[in-house]
């Protein structure tokens, strides 16, 4: 499918236990069409509760979930799947949290400034780093391992 149309903005998957369709939009469907992610569990709207993606396809292809994610995801490296999935995230969220803590300690041990003044500018590196890291993971590099390795930098694009 091409690129230059828009995604989809939802598409169902059917549940085995139930047989019931879920419609899933947003960061949702984003989340559980990309064979990176590592989705292991997913909704079902009519069980009100998440099962193994084992247990669903997808209604308009009658695709298991983990047999769409194997087809898609061949060539995917282990750098390739942690970029793309949530832990990439904790990571940024981990590391900004030191980037807090060291500028914090900077500017109170070495720079000598107030304690609240040096918490404050820690915090506020702290974020900084959250907002820059977040970005060129969420914006440039999920986007360029899904193209790489998917051949569609929104895998919303996938069938
Ligand atoms: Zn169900």
């Amino acid at each position: 499918m091409s690129q230059n149309e828009p995604a989809p903005s939802s598409r169902a998957y059917v549940h085995d236990r139930c047989e019931q369709p879920t419609v899933v939009s947003d960061t949702a469907f984003s989340t559980v069409a990309s064979p990176l992610a590592g989705v292991e569990q997913t909704y079902c709207n009519a069980c009100k509760d998440m099962f193994a993606v084992k247990e669903y396809r997808w209604a308009d292809s009658g695709e298991t979930l983990p047999d769409y994610y194997q087809r898609h995801a061949g060539g995917a490296t282990a750098i390739d799947r942690f970029i793309a999935s949530r832990h990439s995230i904790i990571a940024a969220f981990v590391v900004s949290v030191v980037v807090g803590i060291a500028t914090a300690a900077l500017f109170y041990f070495f720079l000598k400034e107030g304690l609240m003044a040096a918490v404050f500018l820690g915090i506020g590196a702290g974020f900084l780093s959250l907002i820059a890291m977040g970005t060129i993971l969420i914006s440039f590099l999920t986007p360029m391992v899904h193209r790489r390795v998917c051949k569609v930098s929104d895998p919303r694009h996938l069938v």
